[in-house]
């Protein structure tokens, strides 16, 4: 490393109690580390902000710090952009994903340099911005993830841009990104680049006039209120960056991908803002090879292990391409705890249909959550809890390591240890055929999946492959149809609306009143709609900014906005015909929804919110049902899905081997059981 942007001095003389606040820091974090308490970067933290509430703003002053938030590459960027300024001798910076105040607090406390590069979490940028006066913020990218903790993507593409209106850094963002122009604009000094990105899901509803967002071919974004991609900076073409003035300069990635070529391009901006020359920049920035263990190769026995990180749909859209030019078994470890999110229901966004042909094992605690989405990929799996066992089971050669947060550092804290060949062996369980997006036939039963770019967000689109897949199983002609808003909607037999951000629900609701569906229902058309799309279905639901929106009118219910949020997991007991079936799934929702006369509720809540006071969850009329539970819904409950299907084609079903849908049932039930119903998180609501 050199010293080219900075060496190392002691930082600005600090105030007495911010002084023992640092001292106090660094011994909680040396004491946590030696009882083996995690590695001591957020305990320290904590009892130095106990201590002294302003100590990220003392440890901050007099320093030039760069702040790096977004989705993905938080932790790859803050890495690259500290060797562009340096090296670690010279900057200060975060444990790998210590991103919080107590996190970034240890990172302070423990480097004097007068140059920090430091990730944010991104619910958490807002405060830490506040508190460092930054010179530079870069922002990469915002999608869905942790949604219980985060409710909405937009919320906080919302809370970034009150935040950067005020702020005086140099903001570098991803020029490609809707929501991060909207947060990014309103700074008063930018410098755009165009970094691209496959995720588009999140952003297809324009945050200032609730219309559409549409991509051009060549990654380009507009809206007809004239919100548009800006004029970049720097845009990443191949493995060059091209700057606005013509000059290109050459991007050379150990890391794999082209996502990390973006994270790249992003932390070499964001050096040269803070006086590094570009071409300087990117030459320290080709030379890293791994970041906090990912994109590292390890060798385990026989087994030559790839170990990648994902931990949303996005993240996984831009592995995939790594994944699938793979060798070998893939290994993918999905947990559900604080830090990757309790509801696991995102893992139908990604399309593991790719893996088809690869031998994949299913590991981690939410294991079985995956094995069933893998059977709706057409994927052959293994399922094995255990990550060591997982690892086990491998033979000789290459493979991938794939997990979400967690369970990647539980996976690298086992290969750090004594290495433990744990017998263990699960069944292959083979490859089903599934259903892929079609044309319509006439004759076939057509699911048709309403206005997924608007109703996804909270991976209820898998109920449309899980009803048709279950229709296919039992050799039914089947189709399974995506009908975007803006689209005249297809006659089907099966409509299915899932959960949505407030302001593309009422987006939604504004097409949908057009009739069509109402239409389809007079015509004997079966509908099951989750959340927003529950809401959508009623008179009337709550807007972004709390006003009353009119409803299509389907289901004789009224939402309101609730006083607090509900969030987790969400059990009832619903009759299906005379039969009592017991639901299971997780909730995520602001609107508390009162029934009407002529409708019954769905379910009876055993455990969470459900609609709200009453005590039960959604809503029957007919042959409309709605309901708060995502999960997907009818993954978690095969019941309930074979009871539209039944409803649909008036035909009685043949049964199905189900073990694998059981499983994970059983796996949810005993879950709540442990929990008890104190483990319910509710109200946890940001900004309400
Ligand atoms: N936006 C609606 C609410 O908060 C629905 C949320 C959802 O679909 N998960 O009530």
């Amino acid at each position: 490393s050199s010293d080219r942007a900075g060496t190392a001095v002691p930082a600005a003389r600090l105030p007495r109690r911010a002084a023992a606040a640092r001292r106090a820091v660094l011994l909680g974090g040396a004491l946590s580390r030696r009882a083996g308490i995690g590695g001591g970067s957020t305990v320290g933290g904590h009892l130095g902000l106990a201590l002294e509430p302003r100590l990220l703003s003392r440890l901050g002053a007099g320093r030039r710090i760069a702040l790096v938030s977004g989705t993905n590459g938080k932790t790859t960027t803050t890495r690259l952009l500290v060797e562009a300024l340096g090296g670690s001798a010279v900057v200060a910076s975060s444990l790998a994903g210590a991103n919080m105040a107590a996190g970034i607090v240890s990172a302070l406390a423990s480097h004097p340099a007068p140059l920090a590069a430091l990730e944010v979490d991104e619910g958490h940028l807002p405060a830490v911005a506040a508190a460092l006066a930054p010179q530079v913020i870069a922002l990469l990218n915002l999608s869905r993830d942790q949604l219980d903790r985060t409710n909405e993507v937009r919320m906080l593409a919302g809370r970034w841009r009150e935040a950067l209106a005020g702020s005086e850094a140099l903001v570098v963002a991803n020029a490609d990104d809707p929501l991060v122009v909207f947060a990014a604009e309103v700074a008063a000094k930018r410098r755009f680049v165009s970094v691209g990105g496959r995720w588009r899901l999140d952003a297809r509803h324009c945050p200032h006039c609730g219309g559409t967002v549409v991509f051009a071919e060549d990654g380009s974004w507009s809206c007809a209120c004239g919100f548009r991609r800006p004029e970049p900076y720097a845009t990443l073409v191949d493995d060059a960056l091209v700057l606005s003035d013509g000059s290109t300069h050459r991007l050379a990635v150990a890391l794999p991908g082209r996502f990390n070529q973006a994270n790249a391009a992003v932390a070499a901006v964001a050096a040269e803002c803070l006086g590094v020359a570009l071409d300087d920049a990117l030459a320290a920035i080709g030379g890293v090879e791994e970041v906090a263990g990912r994109f590292a190769r390890h060798r385990s026995g026989d087994v030559d292990l790839r170990l990648l990180l994902a931990k949303n749909p996005a993240g996984w859209a831009e592995l995939l391409e790594l994944l699938t030019a793979g060798e070998g078994p893939v290994v993918i470890g999905i947990n559900a705890r604080d830090a990757d999110g309790h509801d696991p229901s995102w893992l139908y966004d990604v399309p593991f249909e790719l893996l088809a042909g690869r031998e994949v094992v299913a590991t981690g605690e939410r294991a079985r959550d995956l094995a069933l989405r893998l059977l709706h990929a057409g994927v052959a799996h293994r399922t094995l809890h255990d990550q060591a066992a997982a690892l086990a089971a491998l033979g000789a050669g290459r493979a991938d390591y794939v997990g979400n947060y967690t369970a990647f550092q539980e996976l690298r804290r086992l290969l750090a240890g004594p290495s433990r060949r744990a017998a263990a062996s699960a069944p292959l369980v083979a490859a089903r055929p599934v259903v892929a997006h079609g044309a319509t036939r006439d004759s076939a039963v057509r699911v048709v999946v309403v206005h997924p770019e608007l109703l996804g967000t909270y991976g209820d689109g898998g109920n449309g492959q899980v009803l048709a897949d279950r229709a296919l199983w039992r050799g039914l002609d089947v189709e399974l149809l995506l009908a975007p808003a803006g689209e005249p909607l297809p006659r089907g037999e099966l409509y299915l609306l899932g959960g949505g951000e407030d302001g593309p629900q009422a987006q939604a609701a504004a097409a949908l009143r057009s009739g069509a569906l109402a239409s389809a229902v007079e015509a004997g058309a079966a509908v099951f709609a989750v959340c927003a799309g529950f809401q959508i279905l009623g008179h009337s639901f709550p807007g972004a900014d709390g006003a009353p929106v009119t409803g299509v009118g389907l289901l004789d219910v009224v939402t309101e906005r609730g006083t607090t949020r509900a969030v987790g997991e969400l059990a009832t007991e619903a009759d299906l015909g005379g039969v009592a079936v017991r639901l299971t799934g997780f909730e995520n929702h602001a609107g508390h929804t009162t029934l009407g006369e002529g409708v019954r509720p769905l379910g009876v809540v055993g455990h969470g919110t459900g609609n709200g006071a009453s005590g039960v969850d959604g809503a029957w009329q007919d042959k409309v049902l709605g309901s708060y539970l995502h999960g997907p819904a009818l993954a978690r409950n095969p019941a309930l899905a074979d009871a539209l299907l039944a409803l649909a084609t008036g035909g009685v079903l043949a049964p199905l081997d189900d073990a694998e849908e059981e499983a994970l049932r059983a796996e949810r039930f005993a879950a709540l059981g442990r929990r008890g119903r104190g483990a319910q998180k509710s109200g946890r609501a940001h900004g309400r």
